[in-house]
């Protein structure tokens, strides 16, 4: 079967009211391009859950900061369709823009008691523009299924609660971080890493790690997210933006390990930001 890419709203539409007339279940996996191993992933799970899949390949402007790399965020768009081809997806949306947000576009979705910490403390106004594209783009597709990263956790809490206040009749599945052999996990953004900084970028996770078993052995969460951002400047990261223990479920402030702990961090080396976040597992 061969890759079809779709470029319309209007295009899109008719072939979603294709697969509808057939009475075919879509499974919908926004991106913004430059994919890997870890968007893959997400397509694979898409496939084992609904009969069609369709993928969007997007940079949203509205979700990048006036000083982020919008302008420069990787873009390979024959590289990205070579791998879904190869990864068995037929259908591909690369709405331009203008056809996400014409002239007179306004409207902007916000979850506000989820999206002013961690990422959100650091980029003001980012998860509006996350939110807003998200149901532009599952109120364009209406699939049955929608499957984002546990990777951008706090964006995946933020679309959950989004999809459920607003009625939006699509199941949220979140999937797990795929992480390259020495625990990085997969991101666009790493392809900006060069010679040293890729070897200093795999400490990311193997901190988190070090941190969370010592977190179930009972060390305090504050003394340990102190002792984390030490390790890491330690191993050569520029900026520590945070590292924080808090709940996995609605993103307060955890100041004791329990079932839905997470360890979130935000990390540079030099002009680049990585992000990780792993759950706390705590021992039976
Ligand atoms: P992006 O293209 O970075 O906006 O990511 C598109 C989707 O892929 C989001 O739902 C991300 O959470 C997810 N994603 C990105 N990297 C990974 C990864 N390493 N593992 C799992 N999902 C990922």
């Amino acid at each position: 079967m061969t890759l079809e890419c779709l470029h319309t709203l209007s295009a899109l539409q008719a072939k979603l009211g294709t697969y509808r007339f057939l009475r075919q279940t879509v499974g919908f996996v926004p991106t913004m391009g430059a994919l890997h191993q870890g968007h893959l992933s997400l397509v694979r799970l898409a496939k084992d859950k609904a009969e069609r899949v369709v993928v969007s390949i997007f940079v949203n402007p509205t979700q990048f900061g006036p000083q982020e790399d919008f302008a420069k965020y990787p873009r390979n768009e024959d590289a990205d369709l070579t791998l879904l081809a190869s990864a068995g997806v037929t259908l591909v949306f690369l709405p331009s823009v203008d056809e996400i947000y014409p002239q007179d576009f306004t409207t902007v979705v916000s979850v506000p008691s989820l999206s002013n910490v961690l990422c959100g403390g650091s980029r003001p106004g980012h998860f509006n523009g996350v939110a807003t594209v998200v149901t532009k783009l599952l109120n364009i597709c209406q699939p049955q299924i929608a499957v984002f990263g546990e990777k951008d956790y706090q964006q995946l809490l933020i679309i959950r609660r989004m999809v459920q206040d607003l009625n939006i009749p699509t199941e949220i599945i979140g999937a797990p971080t795929y992480r390259e052999e020495d625990g990085l996990a997969a991101s666009s953004r790493n392809a900006y890493l060069k010679g040293k900084e890729r070897i200093i970028a795999g400490h990311l996770s193997k901190t988190l790690v070090h941190l969370i078993q010592q977190a179930t052995q009972g060390t305090n969460l504050v003394d340990l997210e102190n002792t984390g951002r030490a390790l890491l400047l330690r191993k050569g990261f520029t900026k520590v933006e945070y590292l924080e223990f808090r709940s996995g479920r609605d993103l307060n402030v955890a100041r004791a390990v329990d079932d839905d702990t997470r360890l979130f961090v935000a990390a540079w080396i030099e002009n680049t930001r990585l992000i990780d976040n792993m759950k706390v597992t705590v021992p039976v």
